[in-house]
């Protein structure tokens, strides 16, 4: 191409490329209409982007009843059409899947979860590896989506990017960036203005003093961080622990509350304030299992559910006496997690809209497994199987801003669970997992 630059004046050269322009031109309708034989040849006789799920009670997650032998339609990554047999009439050709006596309810979606950090006991191992794998891992024990609130690196936006992929079979992401922290509201406005730059989806802030034992973050500093998460466009959540943070937190304009109020009872004011600001609280119920459950051997080490995808060398760790003298120390968590239990309830019958998250993925918060025990915490807490299914889909899925996913209607991501149990029955029937799918593609099993 060099020699022709070299030797075609300025005016030959614009013929030059008129006639290029017009050569492409010419090819086009015949590559367009190649492509219209093909799917015209896609549609007919066969459906071969059709599946149905057939006989399956269906739980769409938006709180409706379950649709007894209902149909689940679905066109390649995204669900056709919902509702019974006499609603849905299958397609001729489209592939059938007989899920009689099965229960399908939409992926669980994890508000408050950590992933890519820790390898084995040990933070501090962020790659693209452990990231997929622990992507993987949720998506075995039927977490489709996870948003990641902290310990998040700048790969994390190339990783959440390929979850365009027709093939996708691994959780959903979202994720924070580093947690942010600063003495000053110049210094924090500065460091979101970085996190930003990775176009994370949330700015996460911690507002705690670890029971006094650390300074807290002020409210003058809170406030000026809220306000450059927004001046960047990003919804702000924040850790917190004290009832006064939260009502500070909400009056300043927080978008999420990650954590449970635990230090005493809520009050009419904080639903107030979560309903007037239309902000989810997420009550990560196992964060506070998690800091004093391994000072013994925990019952559900014995759980085969937790078995299969747990490290033998980890539940070891875990169970050397060194290491179960350390979660001693946890003890004022008990006192706390008794205190999110109650709020939890109350918060709930007062109306907030309450969002199923964990805290899973530091050390010994196993991903995946920690959500069902979280479900199992929030019935203990007094929630109903169908508001804890509502927590844990659709409206988890608002309070983080997601709109395609969530719940099994026309139009959405085709991604939910299989179980051979009824979870509206009794909620630890979600661990009755048959299959899980992502997109329309069934999750591999295997590790
Ligand atoms: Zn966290």
């Amino acid at each position: 191409m060099n020699h022709v630059v070299f030797w075609v004046s300025v005016p030959h050269m614009k013929n030059l490329i008129a006639a290029i322009i017009i050569i492409i031109i010419s090819l086009l309708p015949v590559a367009c209409s190649a492509n219209d034989q093909q799917a015209r040849e896609a549609l007919t006789p066969t459906d071969e982007g059709l599946t149905a799920f057939v006989n399956a009670r269906i739980i769409d997650g938006t709180g409706a009843n379950a649709i007894e032998n209902g149909v689940l339609l679905l066109r390649g990554a995204r669900i056709e059409a919902v509702g019974t047999a006499e609603e849905i009439p299958v397609p001729l050709g489209a592939a059938r899947v007989e899920l009689s006596g099965r229960t399908i309810f939409p992926g669980l979606i994890n508000t408050h979860g950590h992933v890519g950090d820790t390898l084995g006991l040990e933070g501090g191992n962020y790659s693209e590896q452990n990231v997929l794998d622990h992507l993987a891992l949720y998506a075995r024990y039927g977490v489709t989506t996870v948003n990641s609130l902290g310990g998040d690196e700048a790969l994390a936006g190339a990783i959440r990017a390929s979850e365009d992929s027709a093939d996708l079979n691994r959780a959903r992401l979202l994720f924070a960036g580093p947690v942010v922290n600063a003495a000053s509201p110049e210094d924090i406005t500065e460091r979101i203005n970085d996190v930003a730059g990775m176009g994370p989806n949330f700015i996460k802030i911690r507002v705690d003093d670890n029971l006094g034992r650390t300074p807290k973050m002020a409210p003058e500093v809170y406030t000026a961080a809220i306000d450059a998460a927004h001046a960047n466009e990003l919804p702000l959540a924040s850790h917190l622990f004290y009832l006064d943070d939260a009502k500070g937190l909400l009056k300043a304009g927080v978008d999420f509350v990650a954590h449970s109020v635990r230090d005493q009872p809520v009050d009419q004011e904080l639903i107030d304030l979560l309903i007037d600001k239309d902000v989810c609280y997420c009550p990560t119920l196992t964060r506070e299992i998690s800091t004093f459950v391994y000072e013994e051997r925990p019952d559900f080490f014995d759980d085969p559910f937790f078995l299969a995808e747990a490290d033998p060398a980890v539940i070891q760790a875990l169970e050397d006496p060194d290491r179960q003298r350390t979660y001693q120390a946890g003890a004022p968590y008990k006192e706390a997690l008794r205190v999110a239990l109650t709020n939890l309830k109350v918060l709930s019958d007062g109306g907030a809209t309450i969002a199923m998250g964990t805290d899973s993925g530091p050390p010994a918060r196993f991903h995946g497994y920690f959500e069902h025990l979280e479900l199992e915490l929030m019935a203990q807490a007094g929630l109903t199987p169908m508001q804890i299914l509502v927590a844990s889909t659709s409206d988890a899925a608002r309070c983080i801003g997601l709109e395609e996913v969530g719940t099994l209607e026309a139009g959405k991501f085709a991604d939910f669970v299989v179980t051979t149990a009824n979870p509206l029955e009794g909620i630890t029937n979600t661990r009755m997992i048959e299959s899980v799918w992502i997109s329309g593609n069934e999750v591999p099993r295997q590790r």
